[in-house]
């Protein structure tokens, strides 16, 4: 049997997405030492491509912590969404209402900023990690042993946090009788396009369509993003580039208003599903952001969750190590799951507002295959929007929750 070499460190980090990465960097401001293990390499983790919208904590956050030189010049600041609805676009703005504004900043750019920040600081994560096994997470030192290259390594530490997103290997080392898990499956997915095009719009545009949601994104202002409901099970292949467009101009036409089209160079299906692991903690593991749950992408949130999870960890562990303060940690779990239960529900809110819900299933209703219910659904969403955009508290209401609650502190301010 080759022999393992061993590593110690105070925090070992399971995960090199935006949750770990940020939890690792903002440790190091406070002294702590920790140690990221990433499954995949540096390039594939640079270049994935995934959420896009940050809350105005999230973004004041990274800039706090000295990542907010690209973000302040190639993300944009946006005011206020677009809701569509029976053919005609109305404006919430933000800002008017709320006063607050949410940032246009890829994921993949946040992950980038992160990367360079650890390179810089001569803490890169060690990338193209495997066979990863957890122990002794309730009794003596926490250990993740691990495979790199033809070594294989013991990383003994004082706390080992999860951050390996929804299939990762730390959620399934809480025993079963040690948690509970809540699950929410949607009857549909998101197809999504990254399109060499200016964007056709100023703001994002959430549309109901009796043909399904849709919505128009950005990512610069020669990149647009677009996502259109569709099966969960769709066939890729049959959506050509040019099924995409014209269903996209169905769905958000308006009157006197072009979609411009580009080259599609990204194109998806992604299903739709919360998820909620209940506790946070077990013994020594702590899990942040997608590995303990998952929001629907409606409302924009999986990112900005994943980056308060490790704000608020990283206070928990910076008070344990200051002065051995243990409060922290102790209500790391229960305080995070009411703000995460919050944002399931805003999710959840977005999704049910503006999809259809056709024959395939209703919100867990079994009329949901008959068509007369389905027509009045959405009748009443139409309602929905209605009251909504008509109401100044009903817009400041979404506005609120849209650029996103405060991040939790510890210890919380007096
Ligand atoms: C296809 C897709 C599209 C999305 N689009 C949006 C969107 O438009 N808007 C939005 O708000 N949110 C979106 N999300 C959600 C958002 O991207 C996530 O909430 C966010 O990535 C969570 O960050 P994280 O760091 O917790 O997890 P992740 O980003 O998943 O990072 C986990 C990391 O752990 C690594 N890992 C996994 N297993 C192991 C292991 N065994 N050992 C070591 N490392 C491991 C992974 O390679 C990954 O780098 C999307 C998610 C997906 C999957």
């Amino acid at each position: 049997v080759a022999s393992r070499s061993t590593i110690s460190t105070q925090v070992a980090i399971v995960g090199g997405g935006p949750a770990g990465l940020l939890l690792s960097h903002l440790l190091r401001r406070s002294g702590i030492d920790s140690v990221v293990l990433e499954l995949r390499d540096r390039e594939y983790a640079i270049k994935r491509v995934r959420a896009g919208v940050l809350e105005e904590d999230a973004a004041r956050l990274l800039t706090e912590v000295g990542l907010g030189d690209r973000l302040h010049k190639e993300g944009q600041r946006h005011d206020g969404i677009y809701l569509q609805y029976a053919g005609v676009r109305h404006h919430i703005p933000f800002r008017e209402l709320v006063g607050r504004s949410v940032w246009l900043y890829s994921q993949q750019e946040v992950v980038k900023d992160l990367i360079e920040a650890h390179d810089a600081a001569g803490t890169p994560p060690r990338y193209s990690v495997s066979d990863m096994q957890l122990d002794n997470l309730v009794d003596g030192s926490p250990t993740v042993r691990f495979s790199q290259g033809r070594e294989d390594f013991e990383l003994i530490a004082d706390f080992v946090v999860g951050a390996d997103g929804a299939h990762g290997v730390c959620r399934p080392s809480i025993p079963e009788t040690n948690k509970k898990t809540y699950t929410r499956e949607y009857p549909f997915g998101w197809l999504g396009i990254l399109a060499h095009v200016k964007p056709s719009t100023d703001e994002l545009i959430y549309a109901l369509h009796e043909r399904g949601f849709a919505m128009h994104s950005m990512r610069s202002n020669s990149v647009s993003r677009l996502y259109l409901q569709v099966d969960p099970h769709e066939n890729i292949a049959e959506w050509s580039d040019e099924r995409i467009w014209d269903e996209l101009d169905i769905r958000l036409g308006t009157p006197g208003w072009t979609l411009e089209r580009g080259e599609i160079f990204d194109k998806s299906i992604t299903p739709m599903h919360s998820f909620v692991s209940d506790p946070m903690r077990y013994g020594k593991l702590f899990l942040i952001g997608d590995s303990a749950h998952i929001v629907p992408p409606t409302g924009a949130k999986g990112l900005n969750l994943a980056l308060a999870d490790a704000s608020y960890l990283h206070d928990g562990l910076a008070a344990w190590y200051g002065n051995g303060d243990e409060r922290g940690l102790d209500e790391y779990s229960e305080k995070s799951l009411e703000r995460v239960w919050k944002i399931q529900h805003f999710s959840t809110w977005m999704t049910r507002m503006l999809h259809r819900f056709d024959e395939s299933g209703s919100f867990g209703q079994a009329d949901g295959a008959n068509p007369d219910n389905v027509d009045f659904d959405h009748h009443v969403q139409l309602g929905q929007l209605r009251q909504l955009c008509e109401s100044e508290r009903g817009m400041a209401h979404l506005a609120e929750r849209y650029t996103g609650l405060p991040f939790l502190r510890y210890p919380s301010a007096e």
